[in-house]
């Protein structure tokens, strides 16, 4: 059996969604093919199963890429407006939390739904439990050996997304796609990833497993993200760990402000002054909780005692061991939690406009599948939505 159509999309995800209803939008015949049971299954259990679907404050800075002007004209052909617009007019209630992020107030099922709808009214063919034996060019087009036949088609669209998660389905297919086309590849590794600990660190804080508190962490070469750590029975999660992770080179270490809002230098001598008598767990658990203060002076080896006491060695460290913790992780949790893939197909093989390969023509790729990895707080949807619809007006 020869299948026709003038789009194939591989990947029932965020970005294949939006490039398959973009384009059918414009009267293209459009089939997804996916070898999941279910499409959109990462939206599904995103945000916390309410889906953080784009952000209030998306600016091309908040995207990690080989060529930080890549993103700029898809960001500004499909903005976070765009989809907010979309979102309501499927009558989907959502709301705001910290950072500008977007959430849906009832489900993340809501904006699988909605895609769902959009690729309906263009009536796009969606099978899923499609596997792919191969792919070549022919005629001008292309020609994709499946499990349900070969398909014949026009523009080839890979949105197979990066490789996190694999139990959700996740495939380095995109990547071997896109070799077989002669295209390079950044490196991969994970990103979004909670970070684990060397067991001098894991022996004082694991035991404080479910303790979360507001810190400020930096990679080497990364921003600054002020925003809850959690500590948990493998490592250090949280918002502010993943942002960091994402900067975090392998082997690199990171600097925790574990009191972003207390100059700690000042404030203990302050505390000397006024009160010389108070022990030093005692001050400390004034800013953290007290299993944390307890911890803390086990693992510098501090001695806990009278502020008014303590020698020059313990005064000098104090400060920066709080306000500048250097942390060197024993490592990151991996593709198994991470929430991105950093790294992949290298944006200069790409039109930036149009997400089109510059070397075969009718060959797209979207999503995360591409050397393009946001921030943690609804960027990454950002950038599927936006390089899907480039795509789709263009495929
Ligand atoms: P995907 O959504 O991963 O879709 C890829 C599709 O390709 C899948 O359906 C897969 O089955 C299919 N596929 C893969 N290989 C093959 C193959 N060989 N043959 C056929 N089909 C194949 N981002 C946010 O912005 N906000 C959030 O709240 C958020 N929460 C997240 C929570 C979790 C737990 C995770 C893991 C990620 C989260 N993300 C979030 C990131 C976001 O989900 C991804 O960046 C986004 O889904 C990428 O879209 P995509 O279409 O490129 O890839």
């Amino acid at each position: 059996m020869s299948l026709q159509t003038d789009v194939l999309v591989i990947g029932a995800g965020a970005a294949g969604l939006m490039t398959a209803a973009t384009a059918a939008a414009r009267g293209r015949k459009v089939m997804v093919i996916d070898h999941a049971k279910q499409a959109g299954k990462k939206i599904l259990i995103s945000g916390g199963g309410r889906c953080n679907f784009t952000n209030l404050y998306v600016e091309p800075a908040n995207y990690l890429c080989s060529n930080k002007h890549f993103v700029k004209s898809a960001l500004a052909q499909y903005t976070q407006w765009d989809f907010i617009d979309m979102v309501m007019r499927h009558g989907i209630e959502y709301h705001e939390r910290d950072h500008g992020q977007l959430f849906c107030n009832d489900s993340a099922k809501e904006i699988v739904a909605m895609l769902l709808k959009e690729c309906d009214n263009g009536q796009v063919q969606i099978r899923l439990r499609t596997e792919i034996d191969s792919v070549s060019q022919s005629d001008g087009g292309f020609s994709v050996a499946t499990s349900i036949g070969r398909i014949q088609a026009e523009s080839l669209v890979v949105a197979t997304g990066g490789l996190s998660m694999p139990k959700l389905g996740a495939t380095p297919y995109g990547y071997k796609l896109a070799e077989q086309f002669g295209l390079k590849l950044k490196p991969t590794r994970a990103g979004l990833v909670p970070f684990t600990l060397q067991p001098q660190e894991k022996q004082h804080f694991e035991p404080l497993s479910g303790i979360s508190l507001t810190t400020s962490i930096a990679a080497n070469r990364g921003p600054s993200f002020t925003e809850q750590l959690l500590i948990t029975h493998r490592g250090v999660s949280g918002p502010s760990v993943l942002q960091a992770s994402n900067y975090r080179q392998p082997g690199e270490g990171v600097t925790i402000d574990l009191l972003p809002s207390v100059d700690v230098a000042d404030a203990l001598a302050e505390a000397r002054q006024s009160n010389p008598k108070r022990q030093l767990q005692t001050w400390l658990s004034e800013h953290f909780p007290a299993r944390l203060a307890e911890a803390l002076i086990a693992y510098h080896g501090w001695q806990n005692q009278a502020l008014g006491q303590l020698n020059k060695a313990t005064l000098e460290a104090i400060p920066s061991a709080i306000n500048a913790w250097q942390l060197k992780p024993a490592g990151d949790e991996g593709y198994r939690t991470a929430e991105v893939t950093l790294g992949g197909v290298d944006t200069d093989e790409l039109s930036s406009k149009t997400m089109e390969c510059k070397s075969v023509p009718g060959l797209y790729f979207v999503g995360e599948v591409m050397d393009v990895t946001g921030w943690l707080g609804g960027f990454n949807f950002q950038w599927a939505w936006a390089s899907g619809f480039v795509a789709g007006q263009n495929a």
